[in-house]
């Protein structure tokens, strides 16, 4: 029995998000924050979470400065992502190079992909998004600001001239929006309508919990909750999530760290002969090297493991913003091979 064959087309000819576990003394590969606290908790295992995330929601509610109603709980933002497209299908619009999750969640469900080329600068091709937008009538568009893999957010003038031509919904990622000192969207969402802000709290030390979030109009939000399982989130994660975020210190110190390495980090990057590291407003910064293949083995050999990223950004690899001490491991790591 030929079991591929069994499958659905569409899943058929999908390749499966890369996310291997790769044994390594300093991990840089996969954006995670390296500040994290360790759980230990009270809930009981017997009960059913609560489905509505009821706690949670408010606490994220009172953080953007949007109600409650306007916030529904993922089990991390991968499967708003999900739940986005299961809910309005396709066309599903977004640019490329970006966060992979768009276009493998869109093929997986069996809704069309429309891609357009970011410009030189990995800025939005705003021409070429609008004509897009009008010959394909894109039910959803994602735009990943700050931007995975390249690191850049967007102009703020072309994401909205792009929610204002759009008839469908525009999903405005802020995964990275913490480590940005550009304005997020959130506030946008009285203006537009069509307009939704993903959110994550991966990237700021809890990626081991699975906690992301949509914001948006609540006509979109009660779409939305009708395809998301009962109990997606589970009792933990939400318990150890509404104390993080009670208590936000933790939290704000290790943003702070991770921009103050990030800045050091591009720096000595860019004093060094062979790289051509890309300006970041995330956590994690895209570099040029000849012979990305060879460092990316050279650094995994001396125990650093960085993200390849020569499939999608030609001759690129990326490297998350550690800790200090990790940071010059890999530093120290990158120099030698150059
Ligand atoms: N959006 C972007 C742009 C990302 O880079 C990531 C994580 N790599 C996600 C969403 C998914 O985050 P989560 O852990 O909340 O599923």
């Amino acid at each position: 029995m030929d079991i591929k064959k069994l499958a659905r087309p569409n899943i058929r000819s999908l390749r499966a998000y890369h996310a291997e576990v790769v044994p390594c003394k300093v991990k840089l590969d996969a954006n995670e924050s390296p500040y994290g606290i360790k759980v230990l908790d009270t809930v009981m295992t017997n009960r059913y979470p609560d489905p509505s995330a009821k706690e949670l929601r408010g606490l994220v509610a009172k953080d953007l400065k949007v109600k409650p109603e306007n916030v529904l709980h993922g089990n991390g933002s991968d499967e708003i992502i999900s739940n986005l497209i299961m809910t309005f299908g396709g066309p599903v619009l977004y640019p490329v190079p970006t966060f992979s999750m768009y276009g493998i969640i869109s093929q997986a469900i069996g809704e069309s992909k429309v891609v357009i080329p970011l410009d030189k600068d990995f800025d939005l091709d705003l021409n070429r998004m609008l004509k897009s937008i009008k010959k394909e009538g894109p039910k959803l568009i994602f735009l990943s600001s700050p931007n995975n893999p390249t690191g850049n957010s967007f102009s703020s003038e072309k994401i909205s001239g792009i929610i204002r031509q759009s008839k469908g919904l525009v999903i405005v990622d802020e995964a990275y929006q913490q480590f940005s000192d550009k304005d997020s969207f959130v506030p946008l969402l009285e203006k537009y309508r069509n307009l939704v802000v993903l959110r994550t709290l991966s990237k700021v030390g809890l990626a081991g919990l699975r906690v992301g979030f949509m914001i948006a109009d609540k006509d979109i939000i009660n779409e939305v909750n009708k395809v998301r399982l009962p109990f997606n989130l589970n009792s933990l994660s939400q318990k150890a999530a509404s104390d993080a975020l009670k208590n936000k210190k933790l939290m704000r110190s290790s943003i702070s760290a991770i921009i103050a390495e990030r800045k050091r980090l591009f720096r000595e990057m860019a004093d060094m002969e062979g790289i051509g590291p890309y300006p970041s407003d995330a956590n994690f910064i895209l570099f040029r090297v000849n012979d990305a293949d060879r460092i990316f083995r050279g650094l995994l050999r001396k125990g650093v493991l960085v993200r390849d990223m020569t499939g999608t950004v030609e001759d690129c690899l990326r490297v998350t913003v550690g800790t200090p001490g990790e940071n010059t491991v890999f530093l120290k790591a990158l120099k030698k091979l150059l």
